[in-house]
């Protein structure tokens, strides 16, 4: 039997799973991503997770006839490494991948994506549903797409197609995104901004239970407290315009018939993040209003994903369907 490897490189996480070429997970492993010193030690999780997974499956490294990562980024796809990634601490400066990929497994088959691209070939690999034009959507840490647009899963210039949650929502630009610059998406409905936006939107008018001022307030205190607090419900509302606006940027952009939606703000909170995008979306799109729909693939979108690149890099199949 032939194996392949996915690798999901989260700020939190990495998560590792070997598999079948029906893309059938057979062993997986995961552990946090060090937060330094240095872009090497990151390398090494990767590795000692990757080989975890395989002892978990029972394959030798070097069984392995391609592997896919799926990571942060932004990436050097000619180096094969990610390059000073936005979500790391600033001593992360290089995470070399590929190379070291290639040297453990004993093969030149390991392609890097980034993380939404690794996620759309993961839904068109599994999902039931699989056009040629659909969208990989995720509202996590931070909110990016992975596109196909007439079969093919864009890629951009050093894999960097799809930065949607650096769009300009908001030309007024009450709030400053992470990576500095003004009105963007993500600096409104990223997991990591959701309570910025919160205490941005809290003025003496509102009552909340919420712990507002709380260095701890997360986005999940936020979307719990939805339904039996007034501002709570305010802000989850505010959250759904930008969403709707953002998602109708890309559906303007791409025309795909379905929209999947991951991450862990999605993930954790499917209603109260899709349904305010599923009901204002007729509103704001002029083309055909695609179907916005939750992954199908949950925490594993991106890893199995991940794993769809190498099967399909090791297969030559690019039109090969899995069993998820
Ligand atoms: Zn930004």
């Amino acid at each position: 039997m032939a194996y392949y490897v996915g690798v999901d490189l989260g700020a939190t996480n990495v998560r590792a799973v070997v598999g079948d070429d029906d893309g059938v997970v057979l062993g997986r492993a995961h552990d946090a991503t060090p937060q330094g010193p240095t872009g090497i030690a990151v390398t090494e999780a990767v590795l000692r997770v990757v080989r975890e997974a395989c002892a978990d499956a029972g394959v030798d490294p070097e069984a392995v006839v391609a592997a896919g990562v799926g990571s942060i980024g932004p990436l050097d796809l000619a180096a094969g490494a990610v390059e000073r990634p936005a979500n790391l601490p600033d001593t992360i400066d290089r995470v070399p991948l590929t190379g070291p990929l290639s040297k453990l497994l004993g093969t030149e088959r390991v392609t890097l994506h980034n993380d939404t691209a690794a996620g759309v070939v993961g839904e068109r690999f599994f999902a039931e549903r699989t056009p040629d034009d659909m969208v990989y959507l995720t509202i996590s840490s931070g909110i990016g797409a992975g596109v196909a647009v007439d079969g093919h899963v864009l890629s951009g210039w050093d894999g960097n197609a799809g930065e949607v949650g650096h769009m300009v929502v908001d030309p007024e630009g009450e709030l400053t995104c992470g990576c500095g610059r003004e009105g963007h998406w993500e600096g409104y409905c990223s997991g990591t901004n959701v309570p910025r936006y919160a205490r941005h939107l809290h003025d003496a008018e509102w009552e909340t239970d919420l712990p507002i001022d709380a260095p701890g307030l997360s986005a999940a205190d936020v979307f719990e407290a939805a339904g039996d607090d007034a501002f709570a419900d305010h802000v989850v509302e505010r959250l759904g315009h930008w969403n709707a606006v953002g998602v109708a940027n890309v559906v303007h952009a791409y025309a795909p018939l379905v929209v999947y939606v991951g991450g862990a703000v999605a993930l954790n909170n499917p209603d109260l993040v899709l349904d305010p995008i599923r009901e204002r979306l007729p509103d704001l799109v002029i083309t055909n209003v695609p179907e916005v729909e939750l992954t199908t693939l949950g925490d594993d979108a991106v890893v199995k994903g991940a794993l769809a690149s190498a099967v399909i890099r090791g297969t030559g199949d690019r039109n090969r369907r899995g069993r998820s």
